[in-house]
């Protein structure tokens, strides 16, 4: 059968994800003692599976958890999900949370992990306008979490940063937010990094991100248009005063921004360098090396 609002796979069942349920007593939603991963799935096909599930896995065991599922059984379930979904075009969330411990212990270790996954349609951190236009950032007060306290290479649901970035941000007039670490430098933004563009070279943070697959690719995909690419500190200032920038997620992909704080970047206009490289992120989805696990062989679904 076919669930158009998505399809979640949980206790070994394929349900629409709107019937997909956490208990009030699971720890990832108490305490956000979870990790998750998200990959996209684009003409049907998987794009960086492995990578995703490298670091899906990488998560599980910084937080000392145990995967209830092999990581065969993990691609079929996302397989799966997506299948019965019908998307082309669709997001995939594998999640693993801490999960219930008899008598309500405070002990995590007498949890049971728990597994589960889901497809939906594909989204975007930028529209269709603010992909054209380019997004306006604003650099929020709020500084994200210090890695001394969350591992940021964990992926997790420690967000309360930023969100309270992102309100703070609309409250100035951006359409969304980029953090500080806690020496004021840039960090990342709810849901993707960031690249500032100086010379034809890419500059990315270095600490205290997530070390996002779209923000790998974009090295990957600078180091073959022999660009200089490093990651470091990159000052608020620097950043305003790139020739380009842009955002990286796995929901979206590369995302040009045009305005900081209200100033236009450069001369406010979607720059080559950016162009250049959202083309090839995109060429890349028909690239054998990229694209891992094809849902639907033919144009036989939506
Ligand atoms: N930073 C944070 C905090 C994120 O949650 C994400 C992904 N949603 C990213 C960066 C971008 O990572 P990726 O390119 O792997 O999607």
């Amino acid at each position: 059968h076919s669930y158009p609002a998505g399809v979640a796979w949980q206790d070994g069942q394929y349900i629409p994800v709107s019937q997909a349920k956490i208990s009030v007593l699971d720890y990832g939603f108490l305490h956000s003692d979870a990790t998750y991963d998200t990959v996209h799935v684009w003409d049907g096909a998987f794009f960086r599976l492995d990578a995703h599930i490298e670091r899906f896995l990488a998560g599980v065991e910084r937080l000392r958890m145990t995967l209830p599922v092999s990581v065969p059984e993990i691609r079929e379930i996302l397989h799966n999900c997506v299948s019965l979904s019908g998307y082309r075009r669709a997001y995939v969330e594998m999640v693993c949370t801490r999960g219930t411990a008899r008598d309500f212990s405070r002990d995590p270790r007498a949890a049971t992990n728990r597994f589960l996954a889901f497809a939906v349609p594909y989204g975007s951190v930028a529209d269709d306008a603010q992909m054209k236009r380019g997004l306006h950032v604003t650099i929020t007060n709020t500084t994200r979490i210090p890695p001394s306290s969350v591992d940021p290479r964990v992926k997790n649901y420690h967000w309360l940063d930023l969100i309270g970035g992102l309100f703070d941000a609309y409250d100035r007039g951006g359409e969304t937010a980029l953090l500080l670490d806690s020496d004021g430098n840039i960090a990342e933004g709810p849901g993707f990094n960031a690249f500032s563009v100086r010379d034809g070279a890419l500059i990315t943070p270095e600490h205290g991100v997530l070390r996002g697959i779209t923000r790998r690719t974009v090295m990957e995909i600078g180091h073959e248009q022999g660009r200089t690419v490093r990651e470091g500190t990159l000052t608020r200032d620097a950043l305003r005063s790139s020739d380009e920038v842009f955002i990286t997620s796995t929901a979206g992909g590369v995302m040009p921004v045009t305005r900081i704080d209200g100033a236009p970047v450069n001369d406010g206009a979607v720059g080559p360098v950016t162009r250049a490289i959202m083309s090839t992120y995109w060429a890349w989805h028909k690239d054998k090396r990229f694209v891992e696990d094809v849902v639907y062989p033919s144009q036989e679904t939506k």
